[in-house]
């Protein structure tokens, strides 16, 4: 293991480091010159708990064109196959099992977009864009939608209350 401005530390120093120390190690790539660190340990091919549930929440449902199978019941799958893409929800979207298949074993492709807008392109050449899910607030609307108008009648009653500040 390579520690900038310490140098190589052994392996069985590192396990004897994690086991006294409770340490966690985390890989990363380090750029030699400065230091700086490129990349975390979030560039290993399966998501962390964080990025796995922000995927579920954004895209709500399987993205396959047309299917609305939840989320929940899908697999995370990385529109660029790891490691040529990056594990990250730019590069991860929730396909069900079916549609996970048929995108490995067909010639169906897709690309994905920072936002999260996919596009398939089928096997005969047909564009499809399909885009995370929207949040059902029908409930929360509704509660919105009554205290609107309250607080607009309120504020009709008492328009006189906040006058114009004088020049
Ligand atoms: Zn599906």
């Amino acid at each position: 293991m390579e520690v900038p401005g310490i140098g190589v530390i052994p392996a069985d120093a590192v396990q004897e480091m994690i086991r006294t120390l409770g340490t966690t190690v985390t890989r990363a790539l380090v750029d030699w010159h400065t230091g700086t660190i490129l990349e975390t340990g979030a560039a290993t091919y399966r998501p962390t708990a964080a990025i796995r549930r922000h995927v579920l929440l954004r895209d709500q449902h399987c993205r396959f064109p047309g299917c609305e199978r939840p989320a929940k019941f899908c697999d995370v799958d990385h529109v660029i196959p790891w490691p040529q893409g990056p594990t990250q929800p730019a590069n991860l979207q929730c396909l069900c099992r079916h549609h996970h298949r048929a995108k490995h074993e067909t010639r169906w492709q897709v690309t994905m977009t920072a936002d999260g807008t996919s596009t398939w392109t089928s096997p005969s050449g047909r564009e499809y864009t399909t885009h995370p899910g929207t949040l059902d607030v029908t409930a929360d609307v509704h509660v919105t939608v009554g205290a609107t108008v309250e607080s607009d009648s309120l504020d009709a009653d008492g328009a006189g209350q906040h006058p114009e500040p004088a020049d």
